[in-house]
């Protein structure tokens, strides 16, 4: 049995013209009844013959994400679901609105080995990637749920995606895809803590995407403490490779700053950080840390708002992200903070 939603477009022609010998249009009429319809069982894809529908059923899947549990924010409508997946394991996704649009968050592991300092999923250790077809069946089953299509997709879920670095980059593709999910590719943002090799490699294999990085600290003595992979990948190896994006891309790059009361938000910090950033045009979203353990505490707004003037001053657009589905811990970094959540290792 393979997952059909784990095949690119190219992938799925070749499947049913190569492997099954069948028309390519064949190819055309299964994209419909499962990115368009949502019509997941092959023996309801009602303009396929009955043999063509049982080779289907008895030859490929399509992932199932089972509901565990959902729930809505009263505050701003976000939308957070905990899915299990067919091994047991559980992952978050959400939905966050904007005034314009609807943005999905989506995961790349269960849980993730890189254990920065202030992130729930971090705490809580890495089990497994997902597979691409994992990856995009997040976004199918948002939509059939919610009867609506998502515009924007930011991989900013449980995970670091360049450690998945395959699967998401077939994702992509899979979501981009006109005959697919159709999400323009533009609007498609990946969020990485910063590998080096993998973010130039990125740059090449899907021209367009966008790239959000997790800076956190401009001094590498505060960010190994934050995000620990520092030590291996230095803020310096991180920005020239950023630096590569944009020669190749035409890019803005989005640097993520998770500000924490008295540990990277003072003047100097901000100071440091237009230091280090020169030559790269970015884009800073200063991200108030959402409370996950009692030590890292929110900035004051006035502490904040200092911040963002020092980069403002030195020409750096900035934006103090507005936080979204705190009531149902549904924010960055806080997905499957609860306890007593099942983890099930293969
Ligand atoms: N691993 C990738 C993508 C997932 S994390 C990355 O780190 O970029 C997505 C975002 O959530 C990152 O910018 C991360 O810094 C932020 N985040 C994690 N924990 C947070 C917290 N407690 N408060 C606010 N933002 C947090
Ligand atoms: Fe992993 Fe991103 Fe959380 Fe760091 S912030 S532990 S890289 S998910």
């Amino acid at each position: 049995m393979r997952s059909i939603i784990d095949m690119t477009y190219e992938e799925l022609v070749e499947e049913v013209t190569k492997k099954l010998g069948w028309e390519r249009f064949r190819a055309d009429q299964i994209c419909d009844w499962i990115y368009d319809k949502k019509v997941f069982d092959f023996s309801a894809m009602t303009n396929l013959s009955k043999e063509h529908r049982k080779v289907l059923s008895e030859n490929y899947f399509v992932d199932e994400l089972k509901l565990l549990e959902k729930q809505v924010s009263k505050k701003d409508g976000t939308i957070k679901y905990l899915w299990e997946l067919s091994d047991g394991n559980t992952i978050e996704s959400v939905i966050i609105f904007y005034p314009n649009r609807r943005v999905a968050c989506i995961s790349t592991q269960v849980g993730c080995p890189i254990g920065c300092k202030f992130c729930a999923t971090g705490m809580s250790g890495f089990v497994r990637n997902l597979t691409t077809g994992e990856i995009v069946a997040q976004i199918l089953h948002m939509e059939k749920e919610e009867k609506f299509r998502i515009g924007n997709v930011v991989y900013m879920g449980m995970g670091e995606p360049f450690l998945n670095y395959d699967s998401v980059i077939k994702s992509i593709r899979i979501l981009n895809h006109p005959k697919m999910l159709g999400i323009g590719i533009r609007h498609i943002t990946v969020s990485t803590v910063g590998i080096p090799e993998k973010i130039v490699q990125f740059a090449k294999d899907v021209k367009g995407a966008r790239l959000a990085i997790s800076l956190h600290a401009a001094y590498n003595h505060k960010r190994d403490e934050l995000v620990p992979i520092n030590v291996k990948y230095p803020i310096e190896e991180v920005l020239q490779a950023a630096k590569e994006y944009q020669k190749i891309t035409g890019n803005r790059v989005s640097i993520e700053y998770v500000m924490i009361r008295e540990i990277n938000d003072f003047d100097s910090d901000a100071r440091k950080l237009v230091e280090v950033l020169k030559g790269l045009k970015v884009f800073v979203n200063l991200i108030p840390v959402n409370p996950v353990s009692p030590q890292l505490k929110k900035p004051s707004r006035g502490r904040i708002m200092a911040f963002k003037e020092i980069l403002e001053k030195a020409g750096i657009e900035v934006q103090v992200r507005q936080e979204k589905g705190t009531d149902i811990d549904a924010a960055c970094g806080q997905l499957r903070i609860r306890k007593g959540i099942r983890r099930v290792r293969r």
